[in-house]
């Protein structure tokens, strides 16, 4: 399975309606796909979370230390990697871009024993598992408490049994929104937030101390991600579990958020935090700490995939007769590729979706929409 070349496939899309996070807008939604491509014709599909064109340029500077090399070599081509660019991308976007190629090497793998990459990660502890809604974004026009009733409404209308939604922009604001989507949810939906880093300590534990009554799962990213000692202060001094990850790197940045006790819930990217061959050591480590591990997710049908095979080998912590499961992250946001690019859409029902049985992750990218949303610039 030797590899013979590496494709880049980046995607783009303008949205008619914007929105924001705390501090960035999304015009437009991309992406970045990676194709690796073996002699016998074999292609293995990954995905980088961020920035499209970077990662991109990343990818492309990694391709000589993987041509002519064995595909199936996974753990020993992530080390190789890694050494190369060790010195200047411990974090963000060196190994956003190994992940991709991670990805797909394990994509690789599968098809090559005919197997999903789950039964050569160890087994599937679950085959079904159960989705939260991520959206309620700000918009940029608009009554947020009331549109955010809605959307969120609308979640538990399909069948999502969990809604996380955006704060992090202006404290009191945010608390007028969180009691909103919990009116309009009821009791029997979960809720979750989430800051993208848009607090201090301080406002963070004001809010979870003011919301510490609307029955929410977790508070995630309410600073940001270099401030561990804030985040040892917010889960000390109020009541919701603090939850943060998307933006943490490799096991070793997750050693120094574990050994600190930083978060009760742990958001590893299996696109973003070193592929499939990471995640599942950050995972054990997890375990091994004692401290719940949730995927983060946002991406493209493919990366949708890799979180799920990730997600049916995710040990049972602590194992009883009904464990706590973990959860899908499912962006319900305007992202018309997110689905296109897949011949089989992956879909909730009920509010579980099925984790891909076919070989590797366990899908088929289609083409014609990897042509349809091709970025301008690519
Ligand atoms: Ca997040």
């Amino acid at each position: 399975m030797r590899i013979a070349e590496i494709h880049t496939h980046l995607l783009h899309h303008d949205l008619d309606a914007p929105f924001e996070s705390s501090f960035s807008r999304f015009d437009a939604r991309t992406a970045c796909l990676v194709e690796v491509v073996c002699e016998d014709g074999t292609a293995g599909w990954g995905e980088c979370l961020g920035p499209s064109a970077p990662n991109a340029a990343i990818v492309k500077a990694m391709r000589s230390l993987l041509i002519g090399e064995n595909a199936l070599d996974t753990e020993r081509l992530w080390l190789t990697l890694y050494h190369q660019f060790r010195d200047q991308g411990q974090m963000g976007l060196a190994v956003t871009a190994l992940s991709g190629i991670d990805v797909a090497l394990w994509d690789i793998k599968g098809k090559h024993f005919g197997v999903p990459a789950h039964v050569l990660m160890g087994g599937a502890f679950r085959k079904r598992v159960p989705a939260y809604a991520t959206g309620g974004f700000r918009r940029v026009s608009g009554d947020r408490p009331s549109y955010l009733a809605e959307e969120t409404a609308g979640y538990a209308a399909a069948g999502f049994r969990a809604v996380k939604i955006k704060i992090g922009y202006d404290k009191d604001e945010d608390i007028a929104a969180i009691r909103a989507v919990r009116e309009a949810i009821g009791r029997d939906v979960r809720l979750m937030i989430d800051a993208n880093h848009g607090y201090d300590a301080v406002e963070a534990i004001a809010l979870g101390n003011a919301v510490a009554d609307q029955d929410i799962d977790w508070f995630e990213e309410p600073v940001v991600p270099e401030d561990l000692a804030g985040y040892r202060d917010i889960r000390s001094r109020q009541p919701i579990p603090v939850a943060g990850g998307e933006t943490w790197y490799t096991r070793w940045s997750m050693r120094t958020v574990m050994e600190s006790r930083s978060v009760d819930i742990l958001q590893p990217d299996v696109c973003g935090t070193g592929g499939l061959s990471e995640s599942l050591k950050i995972a054990d480590m997890a375990a091994a700490f004692g401290i719940r591990l949730v995927p983060h997710v946002w991406g493209t049908g493919v990366a949708v995939a890799a979180a799920l095979q990730f997600l049916a080998v995710l040990p049972p912590v602590p194992p009883r007769h009904e464990p706590r499961g973990p959860w899908l992250e499912f962006d319900q946001t305007d992202n018309p590729f997110r689905q296109a690019v897949l011949t089989v859409p992956i879909t909730q029902s009920d509010g579980m979706v099925a984790v891909p049985e076919g070989p590797g992750l366990g899908i088929t990218v289609n083409r014609d929409a990897l042509d349809r949303f091709k970025a301008p610039q690519a």
